[in-house]
């Protein structure tokens, strides 16, 4: 007898909803018997509720513990904070995990990628502390640099705690062993911001002395952008404060074939939110191109999560089978199906 499961579901925008619907259908086929409880965030929710986090969705996450998410859309320059900082602030989700590896038959220039991106998720740029040009605390900190600052300037404060860093640097190294990986590289830009990122490396430095058995390196964000473009194959785990880390795991992304096959998930102490690490792609919406496998994928995490390993590994081959036959898959793919074309091969493999 199966067990049942209550997941949050949150459709997104732009693309997001179709994309949630292929998945919702193919976990059908998995023989998981999932309850999702629907809930809307971003615009959708701002027309009905006049909020882009209506506080049910927060809610039902925090009662559910696990939700999957379809991507949402953060208007530029506006007043609206990101949902998806918004989400991950809130319910304290500080690692965001995203795996980056090649599946053969995706197109890439590369062969033999596996690494991991970890990213602390809470704190540093993203962590919403900003200041408009010519506000109170602008001046100060403006007055306080010495000349360093033109007086026009907004600010944006980057808080990097030991707190924080502890946090997730357990978290990867507990990673790295739980998932029989062999080595944790964090990455700052420790030379130039010597108070903030110094510490992440300081505190990364400390926690690894209690995991001997996992090789530990520190690198440059400047030159690990140089180092995964030319010898992506020497890396396992990353480890990142927010900033960084969200623009190197879309370079991790582009090293495996590009958004459409990445996945990811943002963990807390209660709980879990998977999601893909693409946008919602609004150009796309509605003509059912985009591909469904960056969230298949992070849905196969979610499965993982859940404790349904077998069954996990049962929908990921099929993705991949999908993938290495080329036959049925999107354009980014090289082919020319609808998402939801491929979902049904994927549900094939996965029912023979
Ligand atoms: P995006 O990821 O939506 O799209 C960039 C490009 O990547 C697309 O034009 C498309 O060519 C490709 N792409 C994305 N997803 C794909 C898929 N599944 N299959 C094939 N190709 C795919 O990035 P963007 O255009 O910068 O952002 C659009 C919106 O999404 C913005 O409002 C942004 O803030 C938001 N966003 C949301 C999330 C999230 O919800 N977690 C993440 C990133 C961006």
């Amino acid at each position: 007898m199966n067990k049942k499961y209550k997941v949050t579901l949150i459709p997104g925008d732009g693309t997001g909803p179709e994309l949630v619907n292929i998945v919702k259908h193919v976990l059908e086929y998995t023989g998981i018997e999932i309850e999702w409880e629907e809930v809307e965030a971003g615009e959708s929710a701002l027309e009905k509720y006049g909020d882009v986090l209506p506080q049910n969705v927060l809610d039902s996450i925090r009662k559910n513990k696990v939700a999957l998410k379809g991507p949402i859309t953060t208007p530029v320059g506006t007043g609206f904070r990101s949902v998806n900082v918004a989400l991950r602030q809130e319910l304290n989700l500080y690692a965001c995990v995203r795996p980056c590896k090649i599946y053969p038959g995706v197109k890439t220039r590369y062969e033999n990628v596996d690494l991991v991106v970890i990213r602390e998720n809470t704190e540093d740029l993203y962590a919403g502390v900003e200041f408009k040009p010519f506000s109170e605390e602008a001046k100060y900190i403006i007055q306080k640099s010495n000349g360093k600052i033109f007086e026009d300037a907004a600010i944006s404060i980057k808080p990097i705690s030991t707190t924080a860093t502890r946090r997730i640097a357990e978290f990867a190294f507990n990673y790295a062993i739980k998932k029989g990986r062999k080595k944790v590289t964090a990455v700052t830009k420790a030379n130039i911001m010597k108070y903030t990122d110094g510490l992440f490396f300081e505190v990364c430095r400390d926690v690894a002395k209690n995991f001997p058995q996992i090789e530990y390196e520190e690198k440059l964000v400047d030159n690990m952008c140089m180092q995964l473009v030319q010898k992506p194959e020497l890396y396992d785990v990353l480890l990142l404060p927010n900033l960084y880390g969200d623009i190197i795991s879309d370079l991790c992304a582009g090293l495996v074939g590009g958004l459409g096959v990445a996945p990811g998930a943002n963990y807390g102490d209660g709980c879990v939110l998977f999601e893909a690490v693409h946008g919602s792609a609004p150009k796309y919406k509605g003509l059912n191109k985009v591909n469904p496998t960056a969230l298949l994928l992070s849905a196969t995490m979610m499965l993982e999560y859940l404790g349904e390993t077998e069954k996990a590994i049962k929908l990921e081959r099929a993705i991949a089978e999908v993938i290495r036959e080329g036959k049925v898959v999107t354009y980014d793919l090289g082919g020319n199906a609808k998402n939801y074309e491929m979902a049904e091969e994927i549900i094939k493999k996965l029912t023979k």
